[in-house]
């Protein structure tokens, strides 16, 4: 479509320049409460991203010479001018994603750490001194000697540009980590925000420009993944791809960006172990938080609930009158506990997992149902392993109930579906924690808590096909960085 002048028309920042796509096309961004159109964002040609790309391939070579402690003051820069706009980065949020704006308020200050974070860890993050073991050493070369002479220096230096590839349902938090901690290892960045959520991204742009970056030093282009996002990680000129997605998307640019760093962060299936000893309030309470936290959208949902037989009624009974406590509506409203799903091909996946179950005689206990995209808190009994809900991510609010009667039982069917983002376990014995989180094959797994439970200062990441590479913190800066060994004679020297 071309820019239709009654709805607000946002631009992409290139090189610099706020600008709308060189053909002039857009498309519309839908709000996922009313579905209308909330605002037209530029729908990037692959001119427009070669623009992007050219810029940050120069803005590269002036981050990667930035005095760490400049990088440090400007993301400082960023993260005051974020604070100033925390609630409007909220509303923007409740606005395209359709999460609630308590979670919205939650996101932004999510979001907002990241830019200290960054400052410090970029201060922080440095090399190593390694002994030369030369003289014992041998190459095809020969026997190598001298070693006394080398000093050995372990450097870490930016990979040069990044692109950072994002999904809507944390449309600033997500991009922000790629973009903090990339600028802060001293690379450029091209942002390409998911098409149901481009606001939020085109907002961090306004706010690390506003901040001083260099020109070029971070873009924004928005577009079709499938061609925009395409180009973008298969492009010879990126150095490092951070995408946060689903695994089909992950899988696909595993095989198109060739020879590059790569961060994914994918998507999840994360088990709630619920046993015999545990607390079944504070299960409960998890489990209600799990599945229906952003309406269940977040990667690390409670997707499947593990429950040993001897507790089964009383647990399952006590879930269900939380589920019906659930307030589901207007998102921007104050004493809304959960809003919309995003989008209409997200909750077609959502009625295909619950009508299987159905079909396959499961016991939909409470919920099953969705108007619009406003989808009923569900809590299904009976479902087993080969069961669409209990193998795939639904990304939906809805507690699929297993049983078990043995730990190691747990433990397998815990571990049984491709995902291995996050996982939690409910106990009273030390052992059992001890036997879940070694035996749960997953990322993270939380002992006492929910599945969406992270700490900013540990690694996040998954294992099996939840992903590649680990997020936050130290981590992502050693994601963003290539090792560079120096080593230097210090005897081969004209003043020796
Ligand atoms: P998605 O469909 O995989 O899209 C993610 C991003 O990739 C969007 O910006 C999309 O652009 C772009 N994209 C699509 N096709 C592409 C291609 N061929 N090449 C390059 N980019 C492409 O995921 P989503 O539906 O937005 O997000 C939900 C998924 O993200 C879930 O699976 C969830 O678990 C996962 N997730 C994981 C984490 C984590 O940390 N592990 C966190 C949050 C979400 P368009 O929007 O234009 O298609
Ligand atoms: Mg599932």
């Amino acid at each position: 479509m071309q820019e239709d002048p009654s709805i607000d028309t946002k631009r992409v920042l290139i090189d610099g320049q706020w600008t709308r796509a060189s053909d002039g096309s857009a498309f519309e961004v839908f709000s996922p409460s009313t579905l209308q159109p909330i605002a037209a964002v530029p729908k990037c040609t692959r001119d427009d991203l070669k623009r992007a790309i050219d810029a940050a391939k120069t803005a590269a070579k002036k981050m990667a010479t930035m005095p760490v402690g400049m990088r440090a003051l400007l993301l400082k820069k960023a993260g005051e001018i974020a604070e100033s706009r925390k609630e409007e980065i909220a509303r923007t949020i409740v606005q395209e994603c359709g999460k609630t704006i308590h979670e919205a308020r939650e996101e932004a200050w999510f979001s907002n750490i990241h830019y200290g974070d960054a400052a410090a860890e970029v201060l922080r993050h440095r090399g190593e001194v390694v002994p030369s073991t030369a003289e014992q050493g041998a190459t095809s070369a020969g026997r190598i000697e001298g070693g006394a002479a080398k000093r050995i220096l372990v450097t870490r230096e930016p990979v040069g540009v990044a692109a950072v590839i994002s999904p809507w349902n944390w449309p600033s938090d997500i991009p922000n980590i790629g973009l903090a901690f990339g600028l802060a290892a001293g690379n450029s960045v091209v942002l390409k925000p998911s098409s149901y959520t481009p606001m939020s991204g085109i907002m961090l742009a306004e706010i690390y420009e506003a901040a001083g970056f260099p020109k070029g030093a971070v873009n924004v282009v928005t577009g079709s993944g499938s061609e925009i996002g395409d180009a973008l990680v298969s492009s010879p000129d990126v150095n490092a791809v951070v995408f946060t997605g689903s695994v089909e998307v992950g899988e696909q640019i595993t095989r198109k960006a060739g020879i590059k760093k790569l961060v994914l962060e994918l998507g999840g299936n994360g088990p709630i172990v619920v046993m015999d000893d545990a607390h079944i309030g504070h299960a409960v309470e998890a489990s209600a938080v799990g599945a229906y936290y952003l309406a269940g959208q977040c990667c690390t949902a409670a997707e499947r609930i593990l429950v040993h037989q001897s507790i089964h009624d009383e647990f399952v009974r006590k879930l269900v009158d939380r589920s019906r406590k659930v307030r589901v509506g207007d998102p921007m409203l104050e004493d809304t506990d959960m809003g919309p799903l995003n989008n209409e091909p997200s909750a077609r996946k959502v009625d295909a997992h619950v009508n299987d179950a159905r079909e396959r005689g499961a016991k939909i206990l409470t919920g099953g149902h969705r108007k619009g995209l406003f989808h009923e808190p569900t809590v299904i009994d009976d479902v087993t392993p080969d069961f669409l809900v209990f193998q795939e991510e639904t990304f939906g609010p809805v507690a699929p109930i297993t049983t078990f009667s043995s730990l190691d039982e747990a433990i397998e069917l815990a571990n049984a579906t491709q995902y291995g983002l996050t996982a939690a376990a409910f106990t009273s014995s030390l052992r059992k924690a001890f036997l879940l989180a070694e035996g749960i094959k997953a990322g993270s797994v939380n002992i006492n808590e929910t599945t969406n439970y992270w700490e900013q200062q540990a690694p996040f990441g998954g294992s099996k096909k939840s992903g590649l590479g680990r997020e936050l913190s130290k981590w992502v800066m050693d994601d963003l960085t290539d090792i560079k060994t120096v080593t230097i004679d210090i005897e081969k020297v004209l003043d020796h």
